[in-house]
């Protein structure tokens, strides 16, 4: 494939919608019948105690559970209508349509900005010309707030970076091959407050354009990022279920139930 000018227009997010997921490890469910929408353009936030299934949920979203060895699942994942999981859909586009940006910033810390942002592409064959390549990493630098930063040193290493702007760096990895949905798995829980805030920032001009789907513990952040959300909860060791979804708003102020409203105000 050879990029265009049409192809490094802004994509238009995705709309993800999860059936009746039900996951295992071995013999351990760890998910029962968990269903969601999430909308085109719109921040979803996962909310919920450690342990209840929420980054199994999210690695389901874009086929990584599959790689652990033990893993199975039951239940269906549409991306605009269409199977993620068809026997005719491979694996590499999936990921490339739905990418993912992790709690610890991972960006290839001995290869450059540049090499860096244009990672994802080489690995999924997409070829580009030498300026279509600088476009892309200018543009995509930029929407993940962090091109004035780097401007004058793309040859430096990832590596060189702060924590945050490692994680600015991994979210442009991500949007440099152009994903209609990026999941998030508790980006901003190894970062300073400041950091946070930047990526807050980013995650705010990017909604509209790319679907997302953040895991956080921190309810502020939740309330402050997202259009909708989901309560998981896995109570005594039962598979992780989601007890409540709907509006931010009203999953914070008025949430139907009890369980909901105790998490959302620190109860547990
Ligand atoms: P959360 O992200 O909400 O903290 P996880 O999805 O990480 O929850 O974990 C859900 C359950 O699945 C937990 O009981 C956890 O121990 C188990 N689990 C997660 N990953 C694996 C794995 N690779 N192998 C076996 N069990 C796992
Ligand atoms: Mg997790």
């Amino acid at each position: 494939m050879t990029l265009t000018e049409t192809q490094i227009a802004p994509p238009l997010g995705g709309t993800l919608d999860a059936r009746a997921i039900s996951a295992w490890f071995g013999d351990h469910k760890v998910l029962d019948r968990v269903s969601l929408a999430m909308p085109a353009g719109k921040v979803t936030a996962l909310i919920g105690p450690s342990g209840c299934g929420k980054s199994t949920f999210l690695r389901i979203l874009n086929r990584m559970h599959e790689l652990v060895p033990t893993a199975s699942l039951a239940g269906e994942v549409l991306l605009d209508d269409r199977d993620l999981y068809s026997a005719e859909r491979r694996v590499t586009d999936v990921r490339r349509q739905v990418g993912m940006v992790f709690q610890k910033p991972n960006p290839f810390p001995a290869m450059s900005i540049y090499d860096n942002v244009l990672a994802g592409l080489k690995l999924t064959g997409t070829r580009a010309s030498r300026s279509a390549r600088d476009g892309i990493v200018e543009e995509t630098l930029t929407r993940a707030g962090l091109w004035k930063e780097v401007r004058d040193r793309l040859r430096s290493p990832g590596g060189a970076l702060s924590g945050g702007q490692q994680q600015r760096l991994c979210i442009a990895r991500s949007l440099a091959v152009r994903p209609r949905v990026l999941l998030m798995d508790e980006p901003c829980s190894a970062l300073d407050p400041t950091s946070t805030r930047r990526i807050e920032e980013t995650i705010a001009e990017l909604a509209g354009e790319v679907t997302i789907v953040i895991v956080t513990h921190n309810m502020q952040q939740a309330a402050r990022v997202s259009d909708l959300c989901a309560f998981f909860l896995a109570a005594h060791g039962t598979p992780g279920v989601i007890v409540e979804h709907g509006p931010t708003d009203v999953m914070f102020d008025a949430p139907r139930d009890e369980r909901t409203n105790d998490y959302v105000n620190g109860r547990f």
